[in-house]
């Protein structure tokens, strides 16, 4: 990460933390950890004391900590526990008030940080997360390359399926067309569901063998530079019949409403009734029981949401995936999810939204 980011974050962190009548925090979530420091390993504690950052980790990282968290942050090694390090350098000085991260400390762990130094810490709210959600260049520049890395592996992989292959089969060959064109790994389970399965909006991709006239629907992702992206495309093994074509137009019409729509200012519930109407309008409503979109970044699902119950007005620099879907069990279901960058001057696409529906022959 460059320094510059890197430093502008971590005042951005002071500001809010100044703005909060907090004195420190402490970070626990590695996303939100890399995002402040740079450092990618799988476990360790930031300490943000003014403008002072302590990275603790363990004998694992102490190459790479060093080398990812650069200058401005103080890296500390501990061989046997992180959390007796960090009672250490909380020690090391008077500390006014301490925030911690109550969504994510377990309840083991508020009980240590109390022992550490009682009465000191107050529940933070998503603090790392609401300055995670407006994302700069870099950031929207690592999301357009993780999505071009699924659809380069979608468009490599499709044409190889085939009616007598099962929804894991399909799995693999996607998961190793996105691994071999240089996603890290695969941000969440890829969804492959096929006929009625499709029906299933977390469907878990199973032993099911694909027959000719089913859907099949693909939810999968790849991750570049830490960053994600997240498509669905649902398509039909052979000829489509009349209901699948009206379905399909329906799901695609509601999502190209979203896409053109949205805009900064408008709450996350305004966003998804873009969509959420034109499918009501067609009368399926009851059908669409999921919200419409989430954030994008280090993690998959980030703020902001797009959904019925969402207030929080979209503010520019946010990505957001628009993800409508119809859902009619027994029968199947078409779910389309493009992802987006919302700017002042509006949306910007940076998936293909290639939605057309497609007949694989
Ligand atoms: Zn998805
Ligand atoms: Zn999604």
């Amino acid at each position: 990460m460059p320094a510059d980011r890197r430093a502008e974050r971590q005042r951005a962190l002071g500001d809010l933390l100044a703005a909060e009548g907090l004195d420190g925090l402490l970070v626990q979530s590695l996303p939100n950890i890399r995002y402040l420091t740079g450092f990618t390993g799988s476990a360790g504690l930031l300490l943000v004391r003014g403008t002072e950052l302590v990275l603790i980790t363990d004998f694992r990282y102490a190459v790479q900590a060093g080398r990812e968290a650069g200058t401005t942050v103080r890296v500390e090694i501990d061989q046997a526990s992180v959390w007796d390090r960090l009672k250490k350098v909380v020690g090391e000085r008077a500390t006014g008030t301490l925030g911690f991260e109550a969504h994510v400390a377990t309840v083991r762990e508020r009980e240590r940080l109390e022992a550490l130094v009682p009465g000191r810490w107050k529940a933070a709210g998503e603090l790392v997360e609401r300055l995670r959600a407006v994302k700069d260049a870099g950031e929207v520049d690592a999301i357009r390359r993780a999505v071009a890395v699924a659809q380069d592996a979608l468009a490599a992989v499709l044409p190889t399926v085939r009616a007598g292959q099962r929804e894991l089969d399909v799995g693999a060959a996607l998961e190793q067309a996105l691994r071999v064109r240089g996603s890290e790994w695969h941000p969440f389970q890829t969804i492959v569901a096929s006929g009625p399965r499709a029906a299933l909006p977390h469907a878990r991709t199973s032993e099911r063998v694909i027959v000719t006239g089913d859907w099949l629907l693909l939810d999968f992702g790849a991750q570049v530079d830490g960053y994600c992206a997240d498509l669905t495309r649902t398509v039909v093994v052979g000829a489509a019949d009349e209901k699948q074509k009206l379905v399909h137009e329906v799901v695609r019409q509601a999502q190209r409403r979203a896409l053109d729509g949205l805009r900064t200012g408008m709450t996350g519930k305004e966003g998804d009734a873009l969509a959420r109407e034109v499918i009501a309008q067609r009368g399926y409503g009851e059908a669409f029981g999921h919200s419409l979109g989430h954030g994008l970044g280090l993690e998959v699902h980030e703020a902001p949401r797009l959904s019925p119950t969402a207030e929080a007005p979209l503010v520019a620099g946010v990505v957001v995936t628009v993800e409508p879907g119809i859902y009619l069990p027994g029968w199947g279901g078409v779910r389309l999810e493009d992802d987006v960058h919302l700017t002042p001057a509006g949306p910007e696409l940076l998936s293909d939204n290639r939605v057309e529906l497609v007949e694989l022959r």
